[in-house]
């Protein structure tokens, strides 16, 4: 990271550097660390928020300018003095963007238990945003079956698997998404029972009226602003909406301030907000159902491929211009 950004983050606020070769090794004397090599990287929506400086803490530290991006990713154990971890062992976990990385407090990386699965797969729907899927939807939304059920950004990472999941309950989806291309995804591939193109709505709430006529029981909220001010006024009596997050704000210096939140009173709405990060003690029962579910060929899963480190900075702020279709990943090395 260059800076700390402020509004709308681009490309030019990060930078690709060569540093000088170093030795693959844990330093000598080094007690509990790993040195990884980084195979895929996961592009994530909150990382937005750690290049900004916060005055308050958030719930994650801000990055720092000068040093290197760190988000989750796929990568391969070649040096370690931690006894948990052997040399060869493939895992994933909060990486660094570069080739290598030695990793100090390597506890909270995850073992691959599934490496015949494509290893990226694991910056996805096996990895944190299929548990955020899982976790928003089953924990949080508490849906029954027949419901109905609106998932906005629904052909990115969470939102795909979210329409899926939600059509394994029996539930009736409808998706929003910001290209005719993702729609006709969300209808052809992910099996929604229907989809809309939002930016080609000149009324959202007329356009949920249409999608439910009987109203909408479970909002799974990825983008907030607009889009929440109209299912807002679509919700029916009891309905939830799991708060996942709101990336209409997240290059705003000030957030926007939100219609219609009477309806909450209301409509005796519950709308509950959460963090993947604090469920991960359940994530290997989480891993061991997707994998059967991918087995079973009951879900399936999108990803958008970068080539290459370079490219890594263009990829993560495509994610607040809409431009990937599906699961953003960076492709570091494939072995
Ligand atoms: P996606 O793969 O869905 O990528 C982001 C997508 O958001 C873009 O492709 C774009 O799709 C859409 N988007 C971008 N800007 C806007 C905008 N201004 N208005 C409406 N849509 C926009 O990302 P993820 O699936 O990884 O993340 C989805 C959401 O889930 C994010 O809000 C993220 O912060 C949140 N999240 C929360 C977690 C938690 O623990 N609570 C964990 C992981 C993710 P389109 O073309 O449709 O506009």
């Amino acid at each position: 990271l260059k800076n700390y950004v402020t509004g709308k983050a681009s490309e030019s606020d990060m930078e690709v550097v060569a540093t000088e070769a170093v030795e693959l090794k844990v330093p000598e004397g080094t007690k509990d660390a790993i040195v990884l090599k980084n195979l895929y990287l996961s592009c994530d929506p909150y990382m937005r928020g750690r290049m900004t400086k916060h005055d308050t803490p958030s719930y994650i530290p801000d990055f720092t300018p000068g040093e290197v991006i760190i988000g989750y990713g796929v990568s391969k154990v070649v040096d370690s003095t931690h006894q948990d971890f052997k040399v060869g062992e493939l895992v994933w976990g909060m990486t660094g963007w570069e080739e290598y990385s030695l990793i100090s407090n390597p506890q909270n990386f995850l073992k691959i238990n599934h490496p015949e699965i494509p290893l990226s797969n694991y910056t996805g729907i096996l990895g944190m945003p299929g548990f955020t899927a899982y976790v928003g939807f089953h924990e949080i939304a508490a849906p029954k079956k027949g419901e109905y059920v609106f998932v906005s950004a629904a052909a990115g990472a969470v939102g795909q698997l979210v329409g899926q999941f939600a059509k394994l309950m029996g539930c009736y989806v409808v998706g929003s998404a910001g290209s005719d291309e993702k729609v006709e995804l969300l209808k052809n591939k992910f099996g929604f029972d229907d989809a809309f193109n939002y930016k080609k709505e000149s009324d959202l709430n007329q356009a949920l009226q249409r999608f439910f006529p009987e109203g909408i029981d479970i909002y799974f909220e990825n983008v907030g602003g607009a889009t929440l001010e109209a299912v807002l006024q679509n919700m029916r009596l009891h309905g939830r909406i799991a708060a996942c997050g709101m990336i209409s704000q997240y290059n705003l210096v000030e957030p926007e301030g939100i219609h219609n939140l009477f309806q909450i009173v209301a409509k005796r709405i519950r709308m509950e907000g959460f963090l993947v990060f604090d469920h991960f003690a359940n994530y290997y029962k989480f891993e061991e159902m997707a994998v059967e579910y991918i087995r079973e060929g009951k879900i399936t899963y999108v990803e958008d491929i970068a080539e290459g480190l370079e490219n890594a900075p263009s990829a993560l702020i495509g994610l607040f211009e809409g431009r990937n279709v599906g699961k953003q990943v960076v492709v570091v090395s494939r072995e």
